[in-house]
């Protein structure tokens, strides 16, 4: 079996246009445009990265983007007050905190000073709650899960009743993704580190996300013929033959895995540029909201 390529970056572009086209609408009709704020405090190297894809994805759609940039020295109280400011500014819709923020930082305290109506990461602990309960919707559903929800919806895949199984249980990707395929009527089992035997469960899945952070550690032979995987692992390795020295991979190795599956996204290119999609469409969503439009 020749796996379909779940192309993630294709799919975002095509979104990513519609949000431009919105993007131009609300500025037509407010005169100014969705605002998104951004709290980055540290150096971590990735996150600095991360955040610069994100502010360039939003400007290159018309959005502002502002980062309240702090040392990994700053404290609690100006953390919150870099939140608190964001929250207060009529032209900022959504908020994003980069994290992981720095370890003397409580993380728990700063998620819920975001302002619901702003909550654009849909890591408020009520956004959570909400969408792990039967019969609630949260305002804001957090971005990688909900890119992988719509790379499933456009491979086709018919989640009603299926077996899906999440390898990871963090509270930005795996806990998530795992309540919104449980809302979205799959038979969910999440796998983790003190899993027993990951290769026999993984033989019963029908649907697979791997949000785990080893390079290409799901084999195509754990998997089963003609399951449908989304990698959201984002590893760097090393690569003698690429002028950087290095590469990302997925946490399953795409090669193997694509000689069994129906459908497999690719990193990069897969679940990466749908994190960043969805973030600014939860920010339009915010705008539209809280402009009352
Ligand atoms: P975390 O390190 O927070 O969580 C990793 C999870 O994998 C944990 O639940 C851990 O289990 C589990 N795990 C570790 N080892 C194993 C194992 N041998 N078998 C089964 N499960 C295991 O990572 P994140 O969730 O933040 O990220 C996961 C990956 O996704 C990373 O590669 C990250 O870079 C990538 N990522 C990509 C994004 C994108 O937009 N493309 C966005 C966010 C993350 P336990 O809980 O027991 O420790």
């Amino acid at each position: 079996m020749t796996a379909q390529i779940i192309d993630g970056q294709a799919i975002a572009d095509r979104i990513r246009a519609d949000i431009a086209l919105d993007v131009t609408k609300f500025q037509e009709k407010f005169g100014y445009a969705p605002g998104l704020g951004v709290v980055l405090a540290g150096d971590n190297p990735a996150s600095q990265t991360y955040v610069r894809m994100k502010q360039n994805a939003c400007h290159r759609a018309g959005m502002v983007s502002v980062t309240r940039t702090m040392t990994a020295q700053s404290t609690q109280a100006e953390v919150e007050s870099a939140v608190a400011e964001l929250n207060a500014d009529p032209h900022i819709h959504g908020i994003l905190v980069q994290l992981p923020l720095p370890k003397h930082i409580n993380e728990e305290i700063i998620l819920r000073a975001v302002s619901l109506d702003k909550d654009v990461d849909g890591f408020h602990p009520i956004n959570i709650g909400m969408l792990g309960m039967k019969g609630r919707e949260p305002l804001f559903t957090p971005a990688t899960p909900t890119g992988c929800m719509v790379m499933l919806q456009e491979a086709g895949v018919d989640l009603n009743g299926a077996n899906a199984v999440v390898v990871g249980r963090s509270n930005i990707v795996g806990l998530p993704m795992a309540l919104m395929l449980i809302k979205a009527n799959a038979t969910v089992t999440v796998a983790h580190s003190r899993t027993k035997d990951l290769p026999a469960l993984l033989k019963t899945a029908d649907v697979v996300v791997a949000a785990i952070g080893i390079p290409e550690y799901i084999k195509g032979e754990w998997l089963k013929s003609g399951a449908v995987v989304i990698d959201v692992g984002t590893n760097q390795v090393q690569d003698p033959t690429s002028a950087k020295g290095y590469k990302f991979v997925g946490d399953v190795h795409f090669d193997s895995a694509a000689q069994v599956v129906k459908a497999i996204s690719k990193v990069p290119g897969g679940v990466g540029p749908m994190t960043i999609t969805m973030l600014m469409q939860n920010t339009m969503k915010a705008a539209w909201r809280i402009a009352g439009g």
